[in-house]
């Protein structure tokens, strides 16, 4: 019966700590975002307790009436939301909706092709040190020198040459859409299967903002964490023929107990994401995130040897090129840090630095668009970043000016301090 605070103050602590550092500083880190009150409390939920192996309806333990309610739930809704035929919404994460995906589609020892991460690729598209780098052969494509966007010539190059079994579409670090009409083409093709990861910009394919992978890819993995406003977890939608398939790879392939408390937080944000005001929210998202671009292609920045790359952005990101500049990723990252606003270094396609500095930054919309900003405050936002990356920069003005922001838009007004 005893609370957090009176069981365990040390941890009570570090959470009430962590609640302050979001509140007081401003959160671009593209990959995040602030889950609603409602999905936050699903997931502090009972549920937790609640052994399921198996599928609505389909268990290995009793008592599930009320999480077969809530897994439906979530199924139902993912399903209408993208227009996917099956959905999965057990994955514990958008790592192990992509292993489960691929064991569902592969052996071991078949050749995949996926963006190289250091061209904005994810780790599961084939790392060398991930298990899809491990368990499977590996062929990656890359952006083109010329205008850092994908280059099809060369996928369609390589699947010719490699003939792969899954070519795999998505991305962790790029700045524009992906043609899945073209990706798809490529895979019937040689005869292979069409994996898109959407992980990242699953929010703006919710809200009819981005082209939906859905009627294009044989499978379509997601995280629910990210633009889609979620829980931290995975998601994988899929044609019907290939629902058995996909289903056995989750459980009892890669996982075994669901976490149902997750689910029933999935199944809220699904909820959310149907919304007129979720909608509102990723036109903010991608209105800020343009505004951002426009500002640091301004000539103080240029001056200053940063530029964003492909020139601009179609989704929730801005991808700065510091090759040019003084500052590395790394300063440039601290140097935000020490304003209150937090961004990720990020290696820029072709980049002469190691990974731990990297030549790049990757900065993020959706949480502030969540915290509810609008075009006026991410312009003020926008030129912060810019001054930050200048010569002229002045860490005790901007950091008041980023103080003043972060009063401006209050986070989780009812959870106390
Ligand atoms: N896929 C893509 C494209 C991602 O960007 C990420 C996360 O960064 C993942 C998958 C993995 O998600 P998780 O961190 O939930 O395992």
């Amino acid at each position: 019966t005893a609370s957090l605070a009176e069981l365990d103050p040390e941890v009570a602590a570090a959470v009430a700590a962590e609640l302050g550092r979001q509140r007081g500083t401003l959160e671009m880190i593209a990959s995040e975002n602030f889950a609603p009150l409602a999905v936050l409390q699903a997931q502090g939920s009972v549920l937790t307790n609640k052994y399921a192996e198996g599928y609505p309806g389909r268990r290995y333990y009793g008592g599930c009436e009320h999480v077969d309610v809530i897994e439906q739930l979530a199924i139902d809704r993912v399903k209408a939301l993208f227009g996917a035929e099956h959905a999965n919404v057990q994955p514990h994460s958008g790592a192990q909706a992509n292993a489960a995906a691929m064991m569902a589609l592969l052996d071991p020892g078949d050749t995949i092709l996926g963006l190289d991460l250091a061209h904005g690729g994810h780790l599961t598209h084939g790392m060398r040190l991930n298990f899809s780098g491990k368990l499977y052969n590996v062929v990656a494509y890359h952006v083109s020198e010329s205008d850092y966007h994908v280059d099809m010539a060369e996928v369609e190059r390589l699947a010719k040459e490699h003939r792969p079994k899954l070519i795999i579409a998505g991305w962790s670090a790029y700045p524009r859409q992906l043609d899945f009409a073209e990706f798809r083409r490529i895979a019937d093709s040689v005869g292979a299967y069409l994996m898109v990861d959407m992980a990242h910009f699953a929010g703006l394919v919710a809200a009819g903002l981005h082209p939906s992978p859905v009627p294009h890819a044989h499978v379509v993995t997601t995280t629910t964490h990210k633009t889609l406003g979620g829980p931290r977890g995975g998601v994988i939608l899929s044609e019907q023929a290939l629902a058995k398939k996909i289903n056995s790879a989750v459980f009892p392939g890669q996982q075994g107990g669901p976490l149902e408390h997750v689910i029933a937080a999935k199944a809220v944000a699904f909820k959310v994401a149907a919304s007129e005001s979720f909608r509102e929210r990723q036109l903010r998202t991608l209105t800020g995130a343009r505004i951002l671009a426009e500002r640091l292609l301004g000539d103080d920045v240029v001056a200053a040897g940063a530029t964003v790359l492909t020139g601009g952005t179609q989704v929730h990101l801005v991808l700065v090129d510091l090759r040019k500049s003084e500052l590395d990723g790394q300063q440039a990252e601290d140097r935000l840090h020490d304003i209150g606003i937090t961004v990720n270094r990020n290696a820029v396609p072709f980049d002469p630095r190691p990974p731990m500095v990297t030549s790049g930054l990757r900065i993020g919309t959706p949480a502030l668009a969540a915290r509810g900003f609008d075009d006026e405050a991410f312009r003020e936002v926008a030129d912060i970043v810019a001054r930050a990356l200048t010569p002229e920069f002045d860490a005790t003005a901007l950091r008041a000016r980023v103080v003043a922001l972060t009063e401006r838009f209050p986070l989780y007004p009812t959870i106390p301090a």
